[in-house]
């Protein structure tokens, strides 16, 4: 299929309506190499030789998104959801980088070639226009043949105007599966250190994007090997050669990783990639010689204070950097298999939170996936998810009424003891025969008639309410087993 029908048709209408008005226009940068590498592009960029002012006068809708000359237009087509805007940015040449971050100087350019020079790797300084033809004066289609990540122009340059470059050239490896060009990867080995002068949010933007490709394990081994993992976490290496013996192959870096690399295989959230990835990060500081093995005793503790401390430093949102924490402080939690209680799950249930057990029950997944052993025994997932299911739902119990017992007493005037728990119970029986029946207003009409009933009335229907709750009660969990193919 021709690429040019796999472009957006307002990306279309906006590239030809610069044209129509005398303007060259293309597509650019990120969304070109994704579409000649056959991916699907996450955004789409046009550049343009028409200025600001000349690009606004075209569109209905348009703003300003920063200060470097981009408009965004917006999609008048309200049906059109996947696509709210698109920007058009002016042909730029950026100078004067003395900060190791950002140009001092911005300016338009007059064509092509020069925005495409200012761009960082060859594949992402390509330009497409609606006719199908590719500008690609760096050779950028060869270095996706080759799957080469490579810069423009003198990587030691490249690198030193900018330091993020140095991240995102690893990201793309990770994103694409890629490998780095020479000399691109040695620029990098020697000017790792440029990396200080580069803000906590852009390290963190990219991490996350290394995190989330299909090949976050590949990602970090590189960052490791150039030299600039440190920047991300200075944790982790530590973890290189610490060996576990026991049931783990592998010593604590690979293992993370390995973990870390299931959970994207699977498609995981973020959070769970980041437990997996740290779930282990205070092996190496917790590590003692025991009498046959090393023990870690207390890793999860000490490593859910380090990975606060790791996200926390790299600007991770609080509600990230809390749920990822949590899911590292209680990872070991279900290590002992055979013997878990129903009231031992409703412990961690309540420690990690309602909302965060599914979540911790990936990160074991993926610990255990980490360790090179096989899936969990499919039977005894399955029972460990029943277990959770039953311990989360609501019991049946006199609690569910729309009634209780001191708005009983205060209706009859009813003293407190034994004869009030008959009068719920009897209650809850009707309720659960009929459910429709739980309303205040039949409840305390009905309670007040129980309350004339003598103690031996009371105490036979109390005895038929406590049979029926406790066959609903197995009933429902017979429902959660079966549901789980459990016994
Ligand atoms: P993604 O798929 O993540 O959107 P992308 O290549 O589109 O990847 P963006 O950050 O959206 O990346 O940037 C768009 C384009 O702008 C890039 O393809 C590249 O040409 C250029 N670019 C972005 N950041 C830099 C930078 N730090 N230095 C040089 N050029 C850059
Ligand atoms: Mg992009």
């Amino acid at each position: 299929m021709s690429i040019i029908k796999k472009i957006p048709h307002i990306v279309l209408h906006i590239t030809q309506t610069l044209e129509n008005a005398g303007f060259e226009a293309y597509l650019v940068g990120g969304c070109v190499r994704d579409l000649l590498y056959d991916q699907k592009p996450k955004d789409w960029d046009i550049t343009t030789n028409a200025h600001p002012e000349k690009i606004q006068k075209l569109f209905p809708h348009t703003f300003y998104e920063n200060t470097y000359g981009t408009v965004a237009v917006v999609n008048d087509d309200v049906s059109d959801e996947t696509l709210k805007i698109v920007e058009v940015t002016p042909y730029r040449i950026e100078g004067g980088y003395t900060d190791n971050r950002h140009p001092e100087t911005v300016t338009f350019a007059e064509n092509l070639n020069d925005d495409l020079q200012r761009r960082d790797f060859t594949i992402n300084a390509m330009a497409l226009d609606i006719r199908g033809n590719i500008r690609d004066p760096y050779h950028g289609q060869d270095d996706i043949k080759n799957k080469t990540i490579r810069t423009v122009g003198k990587p030691t340059d490249r690198f030193s105007e900018d330091a993020l470059r140095m991240l995102r050239a690893i990201r793309f490896c990770a994103e694409l599966d890629f490998v780095m060009e020479k000399n691109t990867e040695e620029a990098i080995l020697n000017n790792s250190q440029l990396l200080e002068k580069i803000s906590k949010e852009r390290i963190r933007d990219e991490f996350i994007k290394i995190l989330m490709s299909d090949k976050p394990k590949r990602g970090l081994e590189i960052a490791h090997k150039v030299g600039i993992l440190r920047f991300i976490s200075l944790e982790l290496e530590k973890g290189i050669g610490i060996d576990q013996g026991g049931i783990h192959t592998y010593d604590v870096w690979e293992h993370l990783l390995r973990s870390l690399q299931h959970t994207a295989d699977r498609g995981w959230p973020l959070e769970i990639r980041l437990a997996a990835l740290f779930h282990d990060i205070g092996k190496p500081v917790t590590r003692k010689k025991g009498e046959t093995k090393w023990t870690f005793y207390g890793h999860e503790v000490v490593g859910a204070r380090m990975t606060q401390k790791i996200l926390t430093d790299l600007k991770f949102p609080k509600k990230i950097s809390e749920k990822v924490t949590k899911l590292v402080r209680w990872h070991m939690f279900f290590a002992d298999t055979e013997t878990l209680t129903h009231s031992a799950v409703r412990r961690i249930v309540t420690r990690v939170g309602k909302e965060n057990i599914w979540s911790l029950m990936d990160v074991r997944a993926a610990d255990r996936i980490g360790t090179g052993r096989p899936k969990e025994n499919p039977y005894r997932l399955r029972k460990y998810h029943a277990m959770i299911d039953e311990v989360l739902r609501d019991p049946i119990s006199v609690g569910m009424l729309k009634v209780d017992g001191r708005k009983i007493m205060e209706m009859t005037g009813e003293k407190p003891g034994p004869k009030i728990g008959f009068i719920l119970r009897i209650l809850l029986e009707e309720v659960l025969e009929n459910p429709t029946l739980n309303t205040a207003e039949y409840l305390n009409t009905r309670a007040k008639e129980l309350q004339q009933l003598n103690e031996k009335e009371l105490l036979d229907l109390d005895k038929k309410a406590k049979d029926k709750a406790a066959q609903e009660e197995q009933k429902e969990i017979g429902n959660i087993h079966k549901k789980h193919f459990i016994r």
